[in-house]
């Protein structure tokens, strides 16, 4: 049975402003008080899991340790069937640079990794999100989100965000980045996993 949650305080381990809002807009209804990393002066700990769960729940514990709270925190990225599930936990860091992220440079990577090994198209691959909801006491309840598609190239679309250009989602003949935004973010990977948070620990 997952756990319900029945506190009246959560705090989101993030420093992701834009995703703090959208998941205090989709607590709203059940009437809590979310905070975040910023809000307790807690810095972002290092992700050295190999999986989306580890990390997500290194990042909630950090949280709970620091404030006594129930916290809940996400992890996220792309694995590509042909390059063996990579990036996958590696997502953010194909993107880093002296200057900081360019994901023009980490989609070109995946594209000539696929190309340089003959990859036979459709080249298989999904988002995936992994929430973590952990309390004091020490349990925690995990919920995967994903989304399955294919990566294309050229890149295409200006909108979203990191590799969002080159996956197309099945069932769509447009990339992320081609999407409306808010047709993305309910059909995506990160909406799969809220929804079974909600329908597993709050509904
Ligand atoms: P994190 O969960 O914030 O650590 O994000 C990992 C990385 O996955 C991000 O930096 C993005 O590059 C990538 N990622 C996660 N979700 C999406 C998405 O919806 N579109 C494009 N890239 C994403």
């Amino acid at each position: 049975m997952t756990r319900r949650f029945d506190g009246d305080r959560l705090v989101v381990a993030t420093h992701n402003h834009g995703k703090l809002e959208e998941i205090r807009a989709l607590l709203a209804p059940y009437g809590l008080e979310v905070t975040s990393n910023a809000d307790h002066g807690l810095p972002e700990p290092e992700e050295t899991g190999t999986t989306f769960e580890e990390n997500a729940r290194i990042k909630a514990r950090a949280a709970v340790a620091a404030t006594g709270l129930p916290s809940l925190a996400d992890d996220s990225g792309i694995e590509i069937d042909a390059l063996g599930g990579r990036p996958g936990v590696r997502t953010a860091d194909w993107a880093e640079t002296e200057a900081g992220r360019d994901f023009v440079l980490a989609m070109r990577r995946a594209h000539d990794e696929l190309t340089e090994i003959g990859a036979p198209e459709p080249w298989r691959a999904r988002f995936r999100c992994t929430l973590v909801l952990a309390w004091p006491d020490g349990h925690d309840e995990v919920f995967p989100g994903a989304i399955e598609g294919r990566i294309v190239w050229p890149m295409r679309g200006d909108g979203g965000h990191g590799y969002d250009p080159i996956f197309r989602p099945d069932g769509y003949d447009e990339t992320f980045a081609e999407m409306d935004r808010w047709a993305k973010n309910r059909i995506s990977h990160r909406a799969d996993a809220f929804a079974r948070l909600i329908a597993g620990s709050f509904a």
